[in-house]
Order: C-alpha cells, then sequence, then structure tokens
C-alpha cells in the first residue's frame, strides 16, 4: 500500500496536488476538512459541532477527528493506498494514526510537506476567500489557523524527519511545477522498495 501524508500550513495548495495525485495513483483521498465541510453542509450533528472550532479557526478536538477518521479509513483498508490531507495535525494524531496503521501492516510511507511563505499564504487565501465561501477564510482567522499550525502542527515535522520519512517541497511555484517535484519524490520512494523487494 501507497500511504502519502500531503502536509503544509492553510493555504499550501494542498488540496489541489492532493487531488492530482489520487488521480495519477489511484489512492483514496482523506481530507477531514472536506470532510467537517461536507458535514457542516448539511448541518450535521457532527457539523453543528465541528463548526465551534472551524468558525474560530481552531482544531477540531483530537477524539471527534480520530473517531471519523477511523470511520472513514476502515471502508478502504483493501484500496492500493491513503492520501491523507489536513491530517494528522496534532502529536496525539500522528501517534494514533501510525498505530491503526501498523495494526493492519501497512504503515505511512512519505510526508510530503508543500513549503510556502507565510506572506503569501495570507495572499492566497485572502485572495481566495471571496469566492471560495468559506466561513474561516477572513483576515483575523487566517492568523489564528496560521498560528495553530505553527504551534501544533509544526512539531510533526521533527516526528515524520525521525522516522526518515519526511521530503520538503518547494510550493512558491506553479501548480504544475509543485505537482512534477512531489511525483518525482513518490517515484523515487516507488523505485527504492523495488530495489530493496529484489534485494530480499
Ligand atoms: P486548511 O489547511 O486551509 O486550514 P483544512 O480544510 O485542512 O484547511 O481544515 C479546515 C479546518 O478544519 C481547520 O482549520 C480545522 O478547524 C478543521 N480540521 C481539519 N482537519 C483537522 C484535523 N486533522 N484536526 C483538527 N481539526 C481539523
Amino acid at each position: 500500500m501507497l500511504n502519502i501524508i500531503i502536509f503544509g500550513p492553510p493555504g499550501s495548495g494542498k488540496g489541489t496536488q492532493s487531488a492530482r495525485i489520487v488521480e495519477k495513483y489511484d489512492l483514496i483521498h482523506l481530507s477531514t476538512g472536506d470532510l467537517f465541510r461536507e458535514e457542516m453542509e448539511k448541518n450535521t450533528p457532527l457539523g453543528q459541532e465541528a463548526r465551534k472550532y472551524i468558525d474560530k479557526g481552531l482544531l477540531v478536538p483530537d477524539d471527534i477527528v480520530l473517531r471519523e477518521l477511523y470511520s472513514r479509513a476502515s471502508a478502504h483498508m483493501d484500496s492500493p493506498g491513503f492520501i491523507f490531507d489536513g491530517f494528522p495535525r496534532t502529536i496525539v494524531q500522528a501517534e494514533a494514526l501510525d498505530q491503526m496503521l501498523d495494526k493492519n501492516g501497512i504503515p505511512i510511507c512519505l510526508v510530503i510537506a508543500v513549503e510556502v511563505e507565510r506572506n503569501e499564504l495570507f495572499k492566497r487565501i485572502l485572495g481566495r476567500g471571496e469566492d471560495s465561501g468559506r466561513s474561516d477564510d477572513s483576515e483575523k482567522i487566517v492568523h489564528r489557523r496560521l498560528q495553530v499550525y505553527e504551534d501544533q502542527t509544526m512539531p510533526l515535522i521533527s516526528y515524520y524527519r525521525e522516522q526518515g520519512k519526511f521530503v520538503s517541497i518547494n510550493g512558491m511555484a506553479h501548480v504544475d511545477e509543485v505537482f512534477n517535484k512531489i511525483c518525482l519524490a513518490i517515484d523515487t520512494y516507488l523505485e527504492s522498495e523495488k530495489v530493496i523487494h529484489q534485494i530480499d
């Protein structure tokens, strides 16, 4: 199984890149942000609960995120792999994901970080705010989301670096160029796996 985490701050283009990766490598796309937005649109109890946090730019509590993630992932354990987009976002989530995947013998292969400078992130999100229709794309909330990213999500960089899975890609380029670099990282991983299996 090819399990990838696409990692990066709000506005880095994770969603756009995930859609392309999914198509090329035939993976299941699990985006916790999309999941919560769908529930908010349908105004389900889960959507109402998530909205309390999302509209403030805060993270949805780990227990809710994990419960939803597990239930969606477990329906696809026989797929060629997953791309996790917007998840994990805390160390607690990362440890829980490792445990879940280890139990099934399908660990994370790569964590691909899309790096974009802070000023550019603001420009992109506030620019799209007008037509994204997202209630969390206002200036004050974007500030909070970036702060939450730095405080709660950035510690994951060393978590995955220590596991030797972290690859950093420059996201300050055209979407096609960023996508090509991501594919190069994935293909390099797949090639190295092939070599290891040949040696085995
Ligand atoms: P972005 O990367 O632009 O912030 P997302 O769609 O990934 O967009 O997330 C939107 C919001 O949904 C987050 O600000 C957070 O409130 C909530 N959310 C999404 N994924 C998670 C997660 N793994 N843990 C906690 N909250 C999450």
